[in-house]
């Protein structure tokens, strides 16, 4: 099949959360597996300080509203002879120092940024006289790609293909001012609480949800959840209309970059079964945190955007206090304000119990997942996590809370039949985390069962072909309902 794969961020090129990983990860398992997977990326200013080698192949002219804005097509190399990766040049766009804005500040123009990029994407397939068959969009960035399909591009023979759109996480939509409808180039009459109006505003990820020809989270627990309001961030009501082309598939793991054997971002490498270099890991790791080493404290690690979906208003409480706890707290992430300045007063509290990085920072991201015993998260919701499937390969054992993805990949340990990887809890409340924060650090004081548990989890398999098998299916079931 020949697959169109649009996204807003892409590992190893551009990547603010597990969306890059995604992008990285499937059309290189997809090609793999035989497809020929055009992957669409912005060239945004991060990707021109890599060094790449970039060739400019063609040019694209995109009407926006009354202007038209020319933009490059520049090919890099993939690596792999199924996997084209095309990055959409245009300065004024994408030549910023952030993907989307600073932290919690979005630029103001990305409604039109993404409105560009989506329509540059279609009009690169014709420059490049491509014929697609799947055109598989992801979030709110590239959600005008089905509408596009449906509206603008239905009677070009070129533009046939089935759409996929996928919903990586429900909580950002790009809402819009309507007075930016013009610029989509679509008519008024898609501006209904049937299409894409929300609220008297324009509503780019519901276009996706309503036009796509099928549409897909990340894990199936996510897929159920979000027919409900408490999760539905108001789109409960389109996505209970799209109940039967609504899927869920699990998000893989890239085992080539998330392999404690060989990580290159660690020095002390280990396996099941050869499990020192954890334990010199974990020394680094707190000295990396400038905590004191207490090599029988069980140390509990965080990776994670600072946003209240991580289930910062349970941690921060909790960590209050923090010395009725035996073991130690490492944080690396940046965000929201409050959550930021809520960490670093903590660890000036608690210098030797709690430690906060604020950045992002790779290198780091993978030493906490090998150094650290039990990871943390206890969203409030979770389309797939990565981290806890990470944690897992790494025999770090997850802490979370029995929502979306977490709860498909995690479960609890069973002291009877020695079953389970990790620890999970329901209520969202401090107390249900408490209490499960408990029963880790007493299981930690039994090293038998502890090894027992850490090794199910390293026994694990979430690899990606698993997950590409899923959405090829899924794409011949598109494939064939549009060639009906
Ligand atoms: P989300 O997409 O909601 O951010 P995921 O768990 O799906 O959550 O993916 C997050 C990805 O981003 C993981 O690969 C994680 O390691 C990475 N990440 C998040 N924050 C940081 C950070 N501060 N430094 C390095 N990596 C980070």
């Amino acid at each position: 099949m020949n697959i169109l794969f649009a996204v807003p961020e892409a590992t190893p090129f551009a990547k603010t959360g597990g969306l890059a990983d995604v992008a990285g990860a499937l059309p290189s398992a997809l090609a793999e597996r035989g497809h020929r997977v055009h992957l669409f990326l912005p060239l945004y200013r991060e990707i021109q300080e890599q060094g790449l080698k970039l060739n400019e192949i063609t040019t694209v002219t995109v009407p926006l509203g009354t202007t038209q804005v020319s933009g490059s097509i520049i090919k890099v190399s993939s690596g792999h002879p199924n996997l084209s990766i095309s990055l959409i040049r245009q300065d004024d766009f994408f030549d910023r120092p952030f993907l989307y804005g600073p932290p919690e500040k979005e630029y103001p123009d990305n409604g039109i940024r993404f409105i560009f990029f989506c329509r540059a994407i279609l009009e690169a397939v014709a420059a490049l006289d491509l014929e697609i068959d799947i055109y598989h969009a992801h979030d709110w960035q590239t959600a005008l790609i089905p509408v596009y399909l449906k509206t603008l591009y239905k009677d070009r023979p070129r533009y046939q293909g089935g759409s996929l759109f996928t919903i990586h996480n429900l909580g950002y939509q790009g809402i819009q001012d309507k007075k930016l409808m013009p610029i989509t180039g679509l008519g008024w009459e898609e501006f209904t609480f049937e299409r894409l109006e929300f609220f008297d505003r324009l509503n780019l990820l519901k276009g996706g949800l309503v036009y796509a020809d099928a549409l897909n989270t990340v894990s199936r627990a996510y897929s159920r959840e979000i027919l409900q309001a408490e999760f539905g961030f108001g789109l409960e009501p389109v996505l209970q209309q799209r109940r039967k082309d609504l899927y869920g598939i699990l998000n893989g793991v890239d085992y080539q970059e998330w392999n404690p054997a060989d990580d290159p971002f660690i020095s002390n490498h280990f396996r099941l079964g050869r499990m020192t270099g954890k334990k010199s890991c974990k020394k680094k790791l707190t000295a990396a945190f400038n905590l004191p080493d207490k090599n029988r404290l069980p140390l509990i690690g965080m990776v994670s955007r600072l946003v209240t979906q991580k289930g910062f208003d349970l941690i921060l409480p909790l960590l209050k206090k923090v010395n009725e706890f035996r073991a130690q707290f490492i944080f690396l992430g940046t965000g929201e304000p409050e959550i930021e300045e809520g960490l670093t007063s903590l660890a000036h509290q608690h210098p030797t119990q709690i430690a906060f990085r604020r950045g992002y920072d790779n290198r780091l991201a993978h030493l906490i997942e090998a150094g650290a015993d039990i990871f943390l998260m206890p969203s409030h919701y979770e389309p797939c996590g990565l981290n806890q499937m990470y944690s897992l390969r790494y025999g770090t054992v997850p802490l979370v809370r029995a929502v979306g993805g977490l709860d498909d990949s995690i479960t609890s340990f069973d002291r009877e039949n020695l079953s389970g990887n990790g620890f999970k809890f329901s209520a969202y409340t401090t107390a249900a985390l408490e209490e499960a924060l408990n029963e880790a650090l007493q299981l930690y004081q039994e090293p038998r069962l502890w090894n027992k548990l850490r090794q199910n989890g390293m026994r694990n398999d979430f690899s990606w072909s698993q997950s590409a098998v899923k959405y090829e299916e899924l794409y011949e079931k598109i494939k064939k309902s549009v060639s009906k």
